[in-house]
């Protein structure tokens, strides 16, 4: 059985923000918190928005107190300010982090206890408010997702919390908002929707439905992420990089994501590198890793993308995909690891055990075409490094 969940409206195109205060009307607004990236919390845009909402007659209020790789502490303080305001509806614009930060505080705000026991899969009583999501990175496709992801600051751990009341009810998708990203970010995030595009479709949980929508993920990404990043106005790129996260997300929320991402949460987590730039350097070792546990799989992607002929063997076409891999985080002037990590190996290597194990706890791994043991998580990061 394959099933595919997704927001009930997803609008897309230049512009299509303006369509907001008119979608959170048609879904029974009267009193809207927009929860905003701190970068746009005094945007233009938002104002207008605001003005919008204010002429249908919807008060609202801005929460706008929050980091990125986000934590419990800002869903915190954003669920007071919903209840505090009396909202019945949220706005969430802005990067994952924003995003799954409005999808706690909505999930908060029907629910009791600690987030914590939220953490896991469909662990959530009671749905939450409508939530619109308006992504302005092109990367974790989190406007149609069922996850959230945010750090319990008190035992260290980036939390998982999937459930399909997390799915936002409505996702706006303007490339105009991701115009701004510098260089670095339009790099990281774009090899993160690619890490999503391309573990969903090698996941053990890939079905027929996920498929396409992850080739097309991919494939998009490998004609426009170079062209994002070196005219960051290029709109047509932005326009393509934007739609491909959010193919990306679908893709990936009703199949899985795999080792990449089990590995790259607690790298991210003890190093403090931000989520996009941790998937992107570990992609190429733990491609290489897994490809053999699904050769037909990998040689379709590097096939989709044009990188290896029909007639190539399977091998040479993930010996392909994986070397392509290479060249874009080169391109994209991606850092090695111990770039990242301050360049110290011994202090990276008394890590290795720890996450390795947190790794293989998230459930991520079990999902990658080859389940590594906890040794063989430790020895790719060291390649990675
Ligand atoms: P982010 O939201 O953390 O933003 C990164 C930085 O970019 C921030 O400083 C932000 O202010 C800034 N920024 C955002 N938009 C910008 C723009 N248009 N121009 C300039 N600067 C901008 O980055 P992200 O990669 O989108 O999100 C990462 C978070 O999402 C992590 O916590 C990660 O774990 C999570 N995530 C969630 C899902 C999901 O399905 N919910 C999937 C993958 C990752």
């Amino acid at each position: 059985m394959a099933r595919f969940d997704s927001p009930q409206a997803i609008l897309t195109g230049g512009g299509s923000r303006r369509e907001a205060p008119e979608i959170l009307s048609a879904l029974g607004a009267h009193r809207t918190l927009l929860v905003v990236d701190p970068f746009f919390s005094t945007a233009d845009f938002v104002l207008e928005i605001r003005s919008a909402l204010d002429r249908k007659g919807i008060p609202n209020d801005v929460f706008s107190d929050l980091q990125p790789d986000p934590t419990d502490q800002n869903v915190i303080a954003g669920t007071e300010r919903f209840r505090g305001f009396g909202a019945d509806s949220v706005l969430a614009i802005g990067g994952g982090s924003a995003l799954d930060v409005a999808k706690m505080i909505a999930a908060a705000s029907t629910n009791i206890g600690p987030l914590r026991q939220f953490q896991g899969y469909h662990r959530i009583p009671n749905a939450g408010p409508p939530l619109v999501a308006m992504p302005t990175t092109a990367g974790t496709g989190s406007e149609a997702t069922k996850v959230a992801v945010i750090t319990d600051t008190e035992r260290s751990v980036k939390m998982m919390i999937l459930d399909a009341k997390l799915m936002p009810s409505a996702a706006i998708v303007d490339y105009e908002l991701t115009m701004s990203m510098s260089k670095p970010l339009t790099a990281h995030v774009g090899v993160d929707a690619l890490t999503h595009g391309i573990e969903a479709y090698v996941s053990r949980k890939a079905n027929p439905l996920t498929d396409p929508v992850a080739l097309s993920c991919i494939t998009k990404i490998h004609a426009n992420l170079r062209t994002a990043w070196a005219d960051p106005g290029h709109a047509r790129a932005r326009e393509a990089m934007s739609v491909a996260a959010l193919q990306g997300g679908l893709a990936f929320t009703n199949s899985s994501v795999c080792l990449v991402h089990g590995m790259s949460r607690p790298l991210g987590l003890l190093f403090t590198l931000p989520h996009g730039l941790s998937n992107s350097v570990l992609l190429p070792a733990v491609t290489r890793f897994s490809w053999p546990g699904s050769k037909a799989r990998y040689a379709d992607v590097a096939r989709a993308i044009g990188i290896a002929s029909v007639k190539a063997s399977n091998e040479s076409a993930c010996e392909a995909l994986s070397d392509w891999l290479d060249e874009l985080n080169a391109d994209l002037h991606v850092p090695r690891l111990r770039e990242c990590c301050g360049g110290d190996v011994e202090k990276f290597r008394a890590t290795l055990p720890k996450m390795a194990a947190d790794a293989l706890e998230s459930g991520s791994p079990q999902n990658n075409p080859i389940v590594p043991a906890a040794n063989q998580i430790m020895e790719l990061f060291e390649i990675a490094w």
